[in-house]
């Protein structure tokens, strides 16, 4: 009999194993294998200031909340994790954390609609300037970042929708020669497929809204912070210290954007399963793009796994699975109207990253709030969210959809 591993010991467990059991301990006072839905606001003090186990409020500190931020910080390989209500809440904190009036932040020219609007629409009218670049040309990023005035390199890879795929470790170097935070957002590739802090990445933003909790029942977001990750040069945290986590921790407590203890649980359960999750989107997803790319329909299949995708090497180095979105032009936007109207077992729906297939028209569903900017997508384009179901019933129904 060996002894049971120590909490400590998860560090240098694989994958799986983190991801089931750090943060997560039996509860001590009852031995409940799973953590417990701590459905509470307020925790009983003995005596004045006699916190149990540090928690006196749950905006400040809830029990779930806390097991779903270790097990994030434990599978990104971070220093610590703050799971929040959605992935733009999580977005918000870290940039009011280590942003001021006057900054610049570079940001993907293909960017999630969502994080553009974020930057341009609301810290544009309170001072951050934004330009946007193709963060597969490195020239054109070194073009971008003014030294002293750049404080956030804003990396997405793959990219949604059109699944560019960046190199992380050559935008960290170059952000971190210009005193900028080299921010991933780690939603399409997930921990499992991709590990931007290892790779050199300041902080690591989810949506967990997507695979992390995979079955398209909670919103949810979450920042991991590398370990030692400072604030961009010059800027002076709000608790004295310069660390970023010191700084994401003083702002996810006072603006407050919390995860509730029943969408961390959520959350908390859709982690376990990411590792098998992931394994089957990819192989589905590589199978569907295989059948679309030989399909006399289609014009064009976009899929990092491919050969032809023009970012194959990067993430066939950088990636350890090519994940499980693919996208594809079919020559006109009535044809990819007709196609999304045509499936049965993909859903037409916005999201991703869910048990089930989802399609949609970026242009028109996910990707409308960015029509006429430099991130307007082609009409003619079809995402695929590929589940896990029986691939033959995936192929089958594009095939119908396509006849
Ligand atoms: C969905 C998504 C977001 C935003 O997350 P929400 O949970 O919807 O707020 C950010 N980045 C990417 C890549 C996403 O797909």
């Amino acid at each position: 009999m060996t002894d049971a591993p120590t909490p400590q010991d998860w560090t240098n467990a694989g994958f799986s194993t983190r991801a089931i059991h750090a943060g997560q301990e039996p509860d001590a006072a009852t031995g409940a294998v799973v953590t417990p839905i701590f459905q509470v606001s307020t925790y009983k003090q003995d005596g004045v200031g006699g916190l149990r186990g540090g928690y006196e409020y749950s905006r400040s500190g809830n029990p779930t909340r806390t097991a779903l931020e270790e097990a994030l910080a434990a599978v990104e390989g971070g220093a610590r994790g703050f799971a929040f209500s959605s992935g733009l809440a999580a977005e918000d904190t870290l940039l009011r954390a280590v942003l001021r009036p006057g900054d610049h932040v570079v940001v993907p020219n293909d960017a999630y609609g969502g994080t553009y609007r974020l930057v341009a629409r609301v810290f544009g009218p309170w001072g951050i300037e934004h330009t946007p670049v193709d963060l597969t040309d490195l020239d054109a990023v070194a073009g971008a970042i003014e030294h002293g005035r750049t404080k956030v390199v804003w990396v997405e890879t793959p990219t949604n929708p059109l699944l560019g795929v960046s190199d992380i470790a050559a935008l960290a170097a170059l952000a971190r020669a210009a005193g900028a935070l080299l921010v991933v957002d780690n939603t399409f590739a997930t921990p499992y497929l991709q590990q931007p802090l290892a790779l050199g990445a300041d902080v690591v933003v989810h949506s967990t809204t997507k695979y992390i909790g995979g079955h398209s029942d909670v919103v949810g977001g979450a920042l991991v912070v590398g370990d030692g990750a400072q604030l961009p040069v010059g800027l002076e945290g709000p608790t004295g210290t310069t660390l970023l986590t010191d700084a994401v921790a003083f702002h996810q407590n006072s603006s407050g954007a919390v995860a509730g203890p029943f969408d961390a649980w959520l959350t908390l359960r859709g982690l376990k399963t990411l590792a098998v999750r992931m394994g089957r989107h990819c192989s589905n997803a590589l199978t569907v793009a295989t059948f679309l790319r030989d399909h006399p329909a289609v014009d064009q299949v976009i899929y990092p796994g491919l050969e032809d995708h023009p970012g194959h090497a990067t993430a066939a180095r950088q990636m350890s699975g090519f994940g499980g979105m693919v996208s594809f032009r079919v020559g006109s936007k009535e044809k990819a109207l007709d196609v999304c109207a045509r499936t049965h077992v993909f859903t037409l729906a916005e999201s991703l990253g869910g048990i089930e297939s989802l399609i949609e028209h970026p242009a028109h569903m996910t990707h409308a709030s960015v029509a006429g900017s430099a991130l307007e997508v082609p009409d003619d384009l079809v995402r695929l969210s590929v589940g896990i179901e029986d691939v033959a019933d995936l192929v089958a129904d594009l095939g119908q959809a396509l006849a």
